[in-house]
């Protein structure tokens, strides 16, 4: 925690504090050592040297968690369009990532990680190659991210990628910033042999981190599980070699039966909803309302830059919210509550975040972001829940607060030259895509 922050009060602002109890009108928010210490009227005065905010005219949300990224991807950035997920990978993806350096990833994922925080995400989940750089970006972009070397078993040598994702977990649970965290990627039931998959249990378990995997992200994915398993899908290959047991994080779950659910709403397994990569690469729809219907927790995540292009979580909601909306003909199907309570409070747990993560509650991590609502594109807002999914742009988010202190302020970050170091991340960018 960041003790030595200097404290910071928010003031006048709507308060949507997640935590099941009712918003909060024109109250004040008290941040100290990285914790809320109180929200509501403040019953002192605020003390001399501390950063006072003006938020009348603003809500004050949770900070947004993102499920699920390949945040050094802001390097490919819209690459390989119009492909299916086979295609898109062999063809344009993997052998674009493998002239990736480490000084690339850092820049990409440094860029990524400030785009985040310019949208209002607080955290988020990665799964990539290089991961030394995503977390040196982490740590100096000011955002959390719980990191994963991902895994993958065919055709390529695993074993140094798996200590690789070890030593991730000791650097994680050593790092005085406590705002790294770790898991183990083996990266799809379809790109890793069982060897893989025992191997990587068996480090998870070892250090006592959870698995993250990309799980039925499409029909193909799943009807080939089928045939070589015996019928098995891959979320039931998962369950009968203990991987949900063991904790996991399962990215997308489009094609997931009745079966599926049931196993998916066990304790300790969390499903990314990624509803703008499965709907570019033509995956399909996630059924959300019945995984939620059944218990399962459920966050939201952009997937890598390639597949979603925009690493915010805004349009990743209104989408969320359209899609079930549409289908089934129903506009209760997927309530603006609910899905503030997907992107916040339910991200934070599906990532194991410190206790009290995604609300705005007196004692929880100081992780939250302060949203103008007097854009002309979203006033008058008589419905604030409606307003902030159907209404928000990434321009909108004033301030972005991190463990008690702001890393994002009116699209200035303290410490990082933005501009500039958009400029090297496109020249490297170009340099990465040139005759792949
Ligand atoms: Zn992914």
């Amino acid at each position: 925690m960041a003790e030595g922050a200097p404290g910071l009060w928010i003031e006048g602002a709507l308060v949507m504090p997640m935590d099941g109890g009712p918003d909060l009108p024109g109250a004040t928010v008290v941040v100290e050592a990285g914790r809320i210490a109180s929200v509501g009227a403040p019953d002192r005065v605020p003390p001399p040297g501390v950063r006072r905010v003006d938020a009348s005219g603003c809500v004050v949300l949770p900070g947004l968690v993102n499920c699920h990224n390949h945040v050094a991807m802001t390097l490919l950035r819209g690459y390989g369009a119009d492909l299916p997920l086979r295609r898109w990978l062999e063809e344009r993806i993997w052998p674009a990532e493998a002239r990736l350096t480490d000084e690339d990833v850092r820049v990409g994922a440094l860029l990524g990680c400030l785009e985040m925080l310019r949208s209002g995400v607080t955290a988020f989940a990665d799964m990539y190659d290089h991961m030394d750089a995503v977390a040196d970006a982490v740590l100096e972009s000011g955002i959390r991210g719980v990191l994963s070397r991902g895994i993958i078993g065919l055709g390529r040598p695993w074993e140094a990628a798996l200590r690789e994702g070890e030593a991730l977990c000791r650097r994680a649970r050593r790092d005085p910033s406590g705002r790294l965290g770790a898991m183990i990627a083996p990266h799809a039931e379809y790109t890793c042999p069982d060897e893989v998959w025992a191997a990587c249990l068996a480090v998870a378990r070892r250090e006592g981190v959870g698995l993250h995997t990309h799980v039925s992200e499409t029909r193909a994915e799943v009807e080939e599980c089928r045939r070589r398993r015996g019928g098995a899908t891959p979320v039931r290959f998962l369950a009968e070699i203990g991987a949900l047991e063991a904790g996991c994080l399962a990215a997308h779950c489009v094609h997931v039966d009745r079966e599926d659910i049931a196993l998916l709403a066990r304790p300790g397994v969390a499903v990314s909803h990624n509803p703008i990569s499965n709907a570019k690469l033509g995956s399909g729809i996630a059924p959300v309302p019945a995984l939620l219907a059944a218990g399962v927790r459920v966050g939201v995540g952009s997937d890598g830059a390639a597949s979603t292009d925009v690493l915010g979580l805004w349009d990743e909601l209104r989408l969320a919210a359209w899609q079930q909306k549409a289908v089934r003909e129903d506009p209760a199907a997927m309530p603006c509550a609910t899905l503030l309570g997907l992107a916040t409070v339910a991200g934070a747990r599906a990532l194991g975040l410190p206790a009290g993560s995604g609300t705005i509650a007196p004692g929880a991590p100081a992780d939250l972001v302060v949203v103008a609502r007097s854009g002309l594109h979203r006033t008058p807002a008589p419905e604030p829940a409606a307003s902030m999914v159907y209404g928000t742009r990434d321009s909108d988010v004033v301030l972005t607060v991190v463990d008690g202190r702001i890393v994002m302020e009116r699209g200035a970050f303290p410490g990082v030259d933005h501009e500039r170091l958009a400029a090297e991340a496109a020249r490297r960018g170009a340099r990465v895509l040139a005759d792949v």
